[in-house]
Parts: structure tokens; sequence; C-alpha cells
């Protein structure tokens, strides 16, 4: 499959990714962010996610000191308290440990994410 492009799922045809619609007449849905299709997509297993919950976070992670509940501490801090989803920590963890303390690591923020209200 080249880059930019998908699958019709009706007449196995190649389309740009961002077609709407195919020639044999197939229609691709789009979820719309913030819709319940779209939320559907997300990773299952995560804390609700709500409007203000920060999923990917922006800009660096906070550095790796002391253990995952400082850690998850201090993210907070840079963030909101209990604005960051898992899905943030997990994304800023990676990039703050190895991949073998990430492995470790990763199933532990579970307990630590609150529950955005
Ligand atoms: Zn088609």
């Amino acid at each position: 499959m080249p880059k930019g492009a998908k699958t019709c799922p009706g007449c196995k045809a190649t389309v740009g990714c961002r077609a709407h619609d195919c020639p044999c007449g197939h229609k691709f849905l789009t979820a719309i962010a913030g819709t319940e299709e779209h939320k559907a997509k997300e990773e299952p297993g995560f804390w609700p996610v709500t409007g203000n919950t920060i999923t990917t976070p922006a800009g660096r992670a906070p550095a790796w000191k002391g253990d995952l509940g400082e850690w998850v501490e201090r993210c907070e801090q840079q963030a909101l308290p209990n604005y960051l989803a898992e899905s943030a920590l997990r994304y800023w963890l990676r990039n703050v440990v190895s991949q073998e303390e990430f492995v470790f690591l990763a199933p532990q923020l579970r307990g630590l994410v609150g529950e955005a209200a």
C-alpha cells in the first residue's frame, strides 16, 4: 500500500487516503473528533477521556527521577492534576526510560492516573 492511499473494502481499488468515497460508490466514514464513533477508536482500557483530558502531551516529558508515583506527580504539575490520560503518560514515559523499564512500568500507570471529572 503506497503511503497516502487506502484500499476500498468494497472493490479493493486503491484510492487516496483522504477520499471520502470510492468510484464504486463505497463511502468511507470519517469519525468526527468528540463524537461517539471517534471515541470508540481510542485504545480501550483507559480512564474515561473527557473534554479537557490530554491524550497526547505536548512538550518534553518531565525528567525521570524517583519512582513512578513521583514522576506522575511531576507530569501532573506540568499539565493540570488528573488531566493527563494514561496514554499521555505512557507517551512521555517511553521518552524518559529504557524500553525494558517501560515494559515494567507502563502497566503500573493505570493505578496512578486519576479520572478526569
Ligand atoms: Zn470501491
